[in-house]
């Protein structure tokens, strides 16, 4: 139980690469207090952790080298993550074009880079299951998530294919909700962290 007296919880954002700084300032704004994590060591003091959009095969070769892989594997299994674009590549079970490895502990195939050249990146209006009307969602080089299993509930959907899901403690979105000034979808990431804590103790 880490929350301070304002119930804000301590959260992580992986900072090796990508657009971290952005996820810590979104992560304040709704109610948590972030830590840049840097070292495996680090998320020993942390209550849920967001790993951010890049490169994901980037953040697969830094990890491997530091030894850093094995550390975020048993944290990912136990404690709420969030991951964005990338980070949502590396949170699914199954990553085509190409295969790669992942932490597989969401239930989904993802498909990298799957909206060709002329329309890698993009912002719509989407309706989503979040409370509010419709969402920005910001795309960038999005991979798409092309099949889910059972256990995964789906938040909204581009062309018929999801791009925010959650199972269980687990929460991925194939667009960059850190780009654009609405707080929802971190919000709901907050949320889902203060249950976990409060479940724990
Ligand atoms: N295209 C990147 C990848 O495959 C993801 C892009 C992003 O995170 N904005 O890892």
């Amino acid at each position: 139980m880490r929350t301070n007296e304002q119930n804000r919880p301590r959260i992580g954002v992986l900072a090796i690469q990508g657009d971290f700084d952005a996820h810590a300032a979104a992560l304040r704004e709704a109610g948590a207090d972030p830590a840049l994590v840097r070292k495996p060591e680090q998320l020993d003091n942390i209550d849920g952790l967001i790993i951010p959009g890049g490169e994901s095969t980037t953040f697969l070769k830094f990890l491997e080298r530091d030894g850093f892989l094995g550390a975020l594997q048993s944290f990912v299994t136990k404690k709420p993550t969030f991951g964005t674009c990338a980070g949502c590549i590396l949170l699914a079970k199954e990553v085509l074009n190409p295969p790669q490895p992942s932490l597989a502990v969401l239930d989904a195939t993802v498909e990298r880079n799957a909206y060709g050249r002329q329309i890698d990146s993009s912002i719509e209006m989407s309706a989503t299951k979040l409370p509010g009307g419709p969402l920005e969602l910001v795309y960038i080089r999005a991979p798409r998530i092309v099949k889910t299993g059972p256990g995964v509930a789906v938040l909204a959907e581009r062309d018929g294919f999801p791009v925010l899901v959650e199972e269980g403690h687990i929460l991925a979105a194939t667009f960059h909700p850190e780009l654009s000034a609405d707080r929802r979808v971190h919000r709901r990431f907050v949320d889902l962290v203060r249950e976990n804590i409060s479940r724990r103790s």
